[in-house]
């Protein structure tokens, strides 16, 4: 099968004919439909995450068609791959409800081979049934920048008044979702962004602006979704009393130091980590209540370098995707 690998971090990936994979115990095989590109495959690529085996393939927002069914999938349903690919279930954070902090945890493009290539295999007690209401291409950055998205978001408490800082794929989805719960969002983004301001006005947010500049009121919570250790303070700064500043990203550079007042008066500071299953069973019923709509550009798998160069670069509204050739099952 044709899949594109990372052979070692800071370099390319490089296109290779691997042997189909073969499911093991209580895994599903599936074939690639579609697969979102998230900018944590960028911090692998860049070697700002660890990938502790290479080679290895990323890619880990897959939508697939079962071929040889596991659990609950029967061959041709159609199933959602999601970062999350094992845990022990019997450390003290998945005997409490918090899977996502696994100390074996495995997941899908780091520690098993993922979604960019024509199939993948996956312990099917991770997957999820992707919801009909969503084709292909735009179901797939529902698994990661969605359901993780969802998370930083119930994390960040009930507050009306909303901060995105990073309005790529995940804000892109969260923004609606915050909008169908009532509340008013505010968008920022670097200060000359003037395309990626419009379309978070068109989706809902009331005021869109510059990161860096004055909010124009008091945040009750903020979620960042870039890699920019300065919107850390930038934020806090931008919320009111028991504001809540959530990290949303698996890294982010630096965070400059900044004055105790800006987090005095019960503001919170906290990052999100992974997703359980239970995050994407809700977030999956949630999406087509909203409904959720994702703008997705398209690349064929060969061009995997591309999107994520271009996700780099900020090329694209929402998300990217890739889809591998067609090829007989
Ligand atoms: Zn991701
Ligand atoms: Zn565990």
């Amino acid at each position: 099968m044709r899949a594109m690998v990372l052979e070692a971090p800071g370099r390319p990936l490089v296109a290779a004919d691997l042997p189909r994979p073969d499911p093991g115990e209580g895994q599903a095989l599936v074939r690639v439909l579609a697969c979102g590109v998230c900018r944590t495959d960028l911090h692998l690529l860049d070697g700002e995450v660890d990938v502790p085996h290479p080679p290895r393939v990323l890619g880990h927002q897959i939508v697939g068609e079962v071929i040889e069914g596991a659990g609950k999938f029967e061959p041709g349903a159609r199933v959602g791959v999601p970062w999350l690919g094992w845990t022990d279930g019997t450390c003290r954070f998945c005997t409490s409800g918090r899977e996502n902090l696994c100390e074996q945890a495995r997941f899908t493009g780091r520690d098993i081979d993922g979604g960019y290539a024509e199939y993948a295999v996956a312990d099917a007690r991770y997957c999820f049934p992707i919801p009909e209401d969503y084709p292909d291409l735009q179901a797939a950055p529902l698994l990661c920048a969605g359901l993780i998205g969802f998370r930083a978001l119930r994390l960040a408490g009930d507050g009306e008044r909303l901060g995105l800082y990073g309005f790529g794929a995940a804000a892109h989805i969260i923004c609606q979702v915050a909008v169908s719960q009532g509340r008013r969002v505010f968008a920022f983004t670097r200060a000359d962004d003037a395309d990626t301001q419009t379309f978070a006005r068109e989706l809902g947010a009331e005021w869109a602006g510059d990161s860096l500049g004055p909010a124009p009121e008091p945040l009750d919570a903020a979620l960042i979704f870039a890699p920019v250790g300065q919107l850390v303070p930038a934020a806090l700064g931008a919320t009111d009393r028991a504001g809540v500043v959530v990290c949303a990203g698996i890294h982010m550079s630096d965070i400059p130091s900044f004055p105790y007042e800006q987090l005095y008066e019960e503001r919170v500071l906290r990052s999100v980590a992974n997703l359980t299953r239970q995050d994407g069973e809700e977030f999956l019923a949630v999406a087509p209540r909203v409904p959720v709509r994702t703008e997705v550009t398209e690349y064929p798998l060969e061009r995997a370098n591309d999107a994520l160069e271009d996700l780099r670069a900020g090329r694209f509204r929402g998300a990217a995707v890739v889809v591998p050739p067609r090829s007989a099952a």
